[in-house]
């Protein structure tokens, strides 16, 4: 029989008495695996359902899962907290080497307990917790330039992990992330402002120990099989070559490239931020995530000449992909790859959500051309494609000079209650929008999904298989059906490119040898139920499904799909707040 130790234990932090603790939890791990299905019974033990995000009893918790550092492509590590852009779950994923090194550190979990009064960043190294002072870092107008602070001072190079904040975090932008290394990122609901509520800075993590393997000979057997279809089948390739960018040009082509704030679903400059144009022109290089033979994580090389020193250069890497070029690219119709660039430079090294801060920006600039708000709100003429004064913006929403940016800080649908234009604020559920105009599924996904995100339940891919469109309950379910399916391979905790790699059979396959014996029919069984106790605890944290709504913009612009009827929603919505209600969640 498997015996999940030492990777069932879990470390509990305290930052109020800066102490430290194991607990041994077997109970859930051998129940709920790990990553999403462990953290959310850990969250649920932190009674925090009432709490203010940004109070010092909002926990943190990161878990990974069976798969990290054992499978290729189980990169992944789960945060979950108290979101302060939505006010109910959190749930935010990022790879870089953090699942590695949580994982060979011996751990399954990590619950971040309290807050600190002074800034600190913790430094775990295996069984050893300290907590460093952090004053010298805090206010560090570059989250690049804090990893390599950390980088020096720390040891164990090549086995750790770096997680850090942003100036954004520190002055609490409801949408401020946490950097992981320095291109892979917890991104969205707002991380990095609970972090900086705690004066957390960062969090380096180190590891050596060794994985058990219950059946090696299996264990092999399975991983090449893997690893084989990771590398040579065509499942993987695109994500190494063109990287998520390949996608610009097809949706532009369908009409489903969400630009200038969605007044339109086609960018005349889409070609300069395309997959195909970013990798002739800009491509540096391409890394991994630990433990990923995949390399997706495509790094233009941005050569600028220092200011009065003309023949000398400094050449920066930035981590790009389709997210990036439609938040920060179509939405703000910015077609210049340069300004493109500089502009996520600035928006990564100031510690914001990309997605968040380019629909923040799109509607502030849209309300500034209707007159809702003047230039004395926004301090500087925001226009569409000019990236110069969307690269000033960014410092207005990290110092909030006044009312407006401070209210922005808050999320498009805080301040679109605020200054007007709320049919044109493209939030769902609180959170930013993706950038998938592709259709009825696309939205309804944003809008059910625990966490209001396009890789919830990835509607935006079922658009575009359907080609008539099916009743809107229909679809509702099958989005519940792929979520939940989510559930468990977001325990386990795997890239979401490996999907297609990783059905219910192998993974019950890659299970067994580890001595977890999962049928593939128990699996499905299993995401089911995580997801009842995901969404449940998500209402009880302050979530009410039945006032979700889509904003009024993507009702007006055709999609693939043809225009969008806001009663298609009305009876979508509707049928799953009944499922809800037949699951006695609401
Ligand atoms: S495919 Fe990309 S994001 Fe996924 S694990 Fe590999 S490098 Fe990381």
């Amino acid at each position: 029989m498997y015996e999940p130790k030492p990777f069932s234990k879990v470390l509990y932090i305290d930052l109020n008495r800066r102490t430290s603790w194991v607990e041994e939890r077997d109970d859930l791990v051998e129940e709920w695996l790990g990553g999403i299905g462990l953290g959310i019974q850990l969250l649920k033990e932190e009674s925090m359902t009432s709490v203010d995000p940004l109070s010092p009893e909002n926990s943190i918790i990161l878990a990974v899962g069976p798969f990290n550092a054992t499978y290729p492509l189980g990169s992944k590590t789960v945060a979950l907290f108290k979101s302060p852009l939505t006010g109910n779950l959190g749930e935010s994923y990022a790879g870089g080497r953090s699942s590695v090194s949580i994982k060979l550190a011996g751990y399954m979990a990590i619950v971040i307990r309290g807050a600190s009064e002074t800034p600190i960043y913790l430094a775990i190294h295996e069984d050893r917790v300290h907590f460093r002072d952090a004053s010298a870092l805090w206010g560090m107008t570059s989250s690049f330039t804090v990893g390599r602070v950390i980088a020096e001072r720390e040891p164990s190079a090549g086995y750790r992990s770096i997680l850090r904040i942003g100036p954004a975090g520190e002055k609490l932008v409801r949408y401020a992330s946490v950097m992981v290394e320095s291109f892979r990122h917890f991104g969205r609901l707002g991380l990095g402002a609970v972090f900086g509520s705690k004066k957390l800075k960062a969090i380096v993590i180190s590891g050596r120990k060794a994985l058990k393997v219950e059946d090696k000979v299996a264990y092999k057997k399975v991983y090449d099989e893997i690893f084989e279809k990771a590398v040579r089948s065509g499942l993987m390739k695109k994500y190494h070559e063109l990287g998520t960018t390949m996608n610009v040009l097809p949706l532009n082509e369908l009409g489903a490239l969400p630009t200038m704030n969605l007044k339109s679903g086609r960018f005349e400059q889409a070609e300069n931020i395309s997959g195909e144009e970013m990798a002739s022109k800009v491509l540096g290089r391409r890394i991994a995530c630990s433990g990923c033979p995949v390399a997706c994580i495509h790094l233009a090389a941005l050569r600028e000449p220092y200011p009065h020193e003309p023949f000398f250069y400094k050449t920066v890497f930035i981590s790009y992909d389709y997210e990036l070029a439609y938040a920060l690219g179509s939405m703000l119709g910015i077609g210049k790859r340069e300004g493109f660039l500089k502009l996520l430079h600035f928006v990564e090294s100031a510690g914001l959500d990309a997605i968040s801060t380019g629909v923040c920006f799109a509607w502030a600039t849209e309300a500034l051309e209707k007159g809702l708000i003047s230039e004395r709100e926004t301090l500087l003429r925001l226009k569409w494609g000019d990236y110069e004064s969307y690269i000033k913006a960014v410092k207005m929403i990290v110092e909030q000079p006044n009312e407006f940016y401070k209210e922005l800080a808050l999320g498009v649908r805080n301040a679109s209650k605020h200054f007007g234009g709320e049919e044109f604020a493209l939030s769902f559920g609180g959170n930013e929008m993706p950038g998938y105009h592709t259709g009825p599924a696309a939205y309804l996904g944003f809008l059910v999904g625990g966490r209001h995100s396009h890789l919830d339940n990835a509607g935006y891919s079922l658009d575009q298989k359907i080609r008539e469109l099916p009743p809107p309950e229909e679809l509702v379910e099958k989005l519940i059906k792929e979520e939940s399916w989510r559930m468990v391979l977001n325990s386990l905790v795997i890239c979401l490119f490996a999907r297609g790699i990783y059905d219910a059979e192998t993974v019950s396959e890659a299970l067994d040898p580890l001595g977890i014996p999962v049928p593939p029919e128990e699996l499905h069984r299993l995401g089911r139920d995580i997801y009842k106790q995901r969404y449940s605890l998500k209402i009880q944290m302050g979530f009410d499904p039945t006032e979700l709504k889509p904003p009024g913009r993507i009702l007006e612009v055709p999609t693939p799909h043809g225009t969008l009827e806001e009663e298609y929603f009305e009876r979508g919505l509707k049928h799953f707040s009944n499922i809800l209600r037949d699951w006695d969640i609401i």
